[in-house]
């Protein structure tokens, strides 16, 4: 490790380690060291930010910092996991103080707001990459699977859908950061406060990143069930609606990822509980459609004909357009 490497750690994140309990050994030694509560699985969760595919090569620094932290919490809450602590493997092309005060200070307020600790990593020198890895804790028989839907289910989401991909066609076209949906891609907010309303009663959760219809299809797989979902029940926030072209709407919702927002199924009998306590909790949860017998994933209008699924149109040409009776 070069004296420029040591410097950027003890500077910018060793501060970001802020000693939990469950911290033992922090930044500085071979390994950090980690005592979990007697009894709770761990949770882990890896993710990589590779500059130009994941985020924008002219993404600021702290929304970099931000979004390395904010996908991995978001598996975290996906698993109705608690986090405690986080490593970072940084790869830079150069050393620019600007950029990594720009980072750890996105990085860290994130960290500081659900009590995360940063408690080891690496740092090299290549092309601008980020990976973060989470640790989490949770009771083994709270932990939300991808297996567990059954029929009948209520299907529901939470926030609103199509934010991230409209902020990256906006932020191209030259609108801020502090735009709501520019906002939306660049600082993506983990649903952590869910995770507490979900477990112990969703049957099956995920985070969408790929999108609701790959990310609910997993569920629906790993289920072995199929699920209706019905266009216009897909919340989509007031700055989304105002600013998106209504041809791209149900796809942008649909189909283009990156908003991180949770997709549970929980029994039909508990979905209004579920919906009070997502409110209570500041994040609204939304019913968009109910699990299926049938494995396959429908996307049905108000009158349940069946839309595209992946652009939210007709599907003039398909047999199997015809409404059942
Ligand atoms: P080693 O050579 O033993 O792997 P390093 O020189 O890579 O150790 O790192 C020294 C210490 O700094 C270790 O505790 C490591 O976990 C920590 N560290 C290195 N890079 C980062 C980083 N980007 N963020 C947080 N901690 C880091
Ligand atoms: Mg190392």
């Amino acid at each position: 490790m070069s004296q420029t490497e040591f410097d950027i750690i003890e500077r910018y994140f060793r501060p970001l380690g802020r000693g939990r309990p469950e911290t033992h050994l922090g930044v500085g030694d071979d390994a950090a060291l980690l005592r979990l509560p007697a009894g709770q699985d761990t949770a882990l969760a890896m993710d990589t930010l590779v500059a130009g595919v994941h985020f924008p090569e002219d993404a600021p620094a702290d929304a970099v910092g931000h979004k390395a932290l904010a996908v991995n919490l978001s598996d975290l809450a996906a698993m109705g996991a608690t986090p405690v602590a986080a490593l970072l493997s940084l790869t830079l092309p150069d050393f620019d103080a600007r950029w990594l005060a720009g980072f750890a200070d996105g990085f860290g307020a994130l960290a500081g707001r659900y009590g995360v600790d940063l408690i080891g990593g690496d740092t090299t020198r290549g092309p601008l990459s980020v990976t973060v890895q989470v640790v989490g804790s949770v009771a083994p028989a709270d932990a939300l699977r991808r297996a567990g839907a059954r029929p009948g289910d209520t299907v529901m989401v939470s926030g609103s859908l199509g934010d991230a991909a409209l902020g990256l066609d906006r932020w191209r076209a030259g609108v801020g950061a502090d735009d709501p949906v520019v906002r939306r891609l660049h600082y993506p907010e983990p649903r952590l406060p869910l995770a507490t309303v979900l477990r112990g009663r969703a049957h099956a959760c995920i985070d969408i990143s790929d999108g609701l219809i790959a990310d609910l299809g997993h569920v629906l797989a790993a289920s072995g069930v199929g699920a209706r979902i019905v266009a216009e029940n897909i919340p989509l926030s007031p700055a989304f609606y105002a600013s998106c072209p209504p041809q791209y709407r149900l796809e942008y919702a649909l189909s283009w990822g990156d908003d991180y927002e949770l997709c549970a199924c929980v029994a039909s009998a508990e979905a209004g509980s579920v919906a009070e306590a997502a409110a209570a909790a500041g994040v609204p949860m939304t019913v968009i459609g109910e699990v299926t017998r049938e494995p396959g994933l429908a996307l049905l209008d108000q009158d349940g004909r069946p839309l595209d699924i992946r652009t939210g149109g007709y599907r003039h040409f398909d047999a199997r357009q015809d409404p059942s009776p």
